[in-house]
């Protein structure tokens, strides 16, 4: 894509350091009632009158976290906006403003900074979060990008990761293991393309997985859902990085055991699919994939009549008592510890 000899390039030399930062901004319009000042000053001032403030932050690093060779620059900036929304949607706020920083190398064109830009702004217009600052500086290897997202909250709605209680019901938004199983896909053709660089891919029976690992959506409708549903979760986490490793978080900040059905675990026809295709076990890739930007929760028991049927959101599982640990029970109910990585018997 950086390679494209018909598009016209322009080194970022030419423009300077404000001239760039001016381009790629000049476009970005103010929409939240917070923000008093955007971008233009030495600091962008906000003001959430009575309500908490929540913030989080996100480095990427080429060849770390993403891949030029199949994440366009402009899907590349719409997720890095959406895994910092997604921090803040897990709180139960609603996200208002972020702050977008890049380290560059002269490599890049102005060309592949306006898609990394348009990214941005098409996440900022879907998500209604106002573009309030950054920093612009050069980088003598790869690119890298940090996002800090700010959202504001109603101090008795914010969910930490501490506040389950001990029967809660554990219910997770959306379903889970796609993005992994997408990534795979585009490994592969990647691999394939080495090999034959005219060889055109078919990725049209994979649409939907490739699209949950290059365009993830944080989920703003599901917080949006449970303050319409007044579901008020005890505790609630995104999925970064797998079912297993958020439960592990969710039971050890709250002090509570947790059960995880496996035959409750929502999967996408398409990502059965593609896991018999790579012969990998589903479970598992629901497990410690990753990327999912689902929110995992727990709810008084109390309220299931609230989301009892609702297509977008799953009980997978319960809380158990203080100090018991997190736990698959399998579809032949067999109780066996989960570990960051999936399960115990993976790991040996
Ligand atoms: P300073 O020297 O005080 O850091 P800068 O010249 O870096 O100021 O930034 C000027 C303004 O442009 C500030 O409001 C800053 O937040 C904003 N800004 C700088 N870089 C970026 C960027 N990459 N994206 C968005 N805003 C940026
Ligand atoms: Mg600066």
């Amino acid at each position: 894509m950086l390679e494209d000899k018909n598009k016209e390039n322009t080194s970022l030399e030419k423009l300077g350091e404000f001239g760039l930062i001016d381009h790629l901004t000049k476009d970005f319009k103010i929409s939240q009632k917070s923000t008093l000042k955007g971008i233009g000053d030495d600091a962008a001032v906000l003001d959430f009158k009575n309500k908490k403030t929540v913030i989080s932050t996100d480095l990427l690093i080429e060849g770390v976290h993403f891949d030029l060779a199949y994440m366009p620059l402009k899907h590349l900036g719409y997720k890095a906006i959406m895994v910092n929304l997604s921090d803040i949607y897990a709180m139960n706020a609603m996200a208002t403003q972020i702050t977008i920083s890049i380290a560059v190398s002269n490599r890049f064109p102005l060309e592949a900074l306006e898609e990394l830009y348009a990214g941005v702004a098409t996440a900022c217009n879907a998500y209604n979060v106002d573009l309030v600052g950054g920093d612009t500086t050069s980088s003598k290897t790869g690119l890298m990008i940090s996002v800090t997202a700010i959202g504001v909250a109603n101090d008795k709605d914010i969910a930490y990761r501490s506040g389950a209680q001990p029967n809660n019901l554990l219910v997770v938004s959306g379903d889970v293991g796609a993005a992994y199983m997408g990534l795979q896909v585009l490994e592969r053709e990647k691999e394939v393309f080495k090999v034959n660089p005219n060889n055109q891919p078919d990725l049209e029976p994979y649409s939907y997985i490739v699209e949950r690992q290059l365009k993830p959506e944080a989920r703003k409708d599901i917080t949006e859902l449970l303050k319409k549903l007044d579901v008020h979760p005890t505790a609630m986490i995104d999925i970064s990085d797998g079912l297993s490793s958020e439960i592990l978080h969710l039971s050890k900040s709250s002090g509570i055991g947790i059960d995880l059905y496996e035959d409750k675990i929502p999967l996408d026809p398409t990502v059965i699919a593609a896991c018999e295709e790579f012969k990998v076990d589903s479970t598992l890739v629901a497990l410690s994939g990753g990327e999912d930007y689902e929110l995992l929760f727990t709810i008084d028991q109390k309220e299931f009549p609230k989301i009892k049927g609702n297509p977008n959101l799953t009980v997978v599982g319960h809380t158990t008592g203080e100090g018991e640990g997190a736990f698959l029970i399998s579809r032949n109910n067999a109780k066996i510890p989960l570990t960051a990585q999936g399960w115990n018997s993976f790991t040996d």
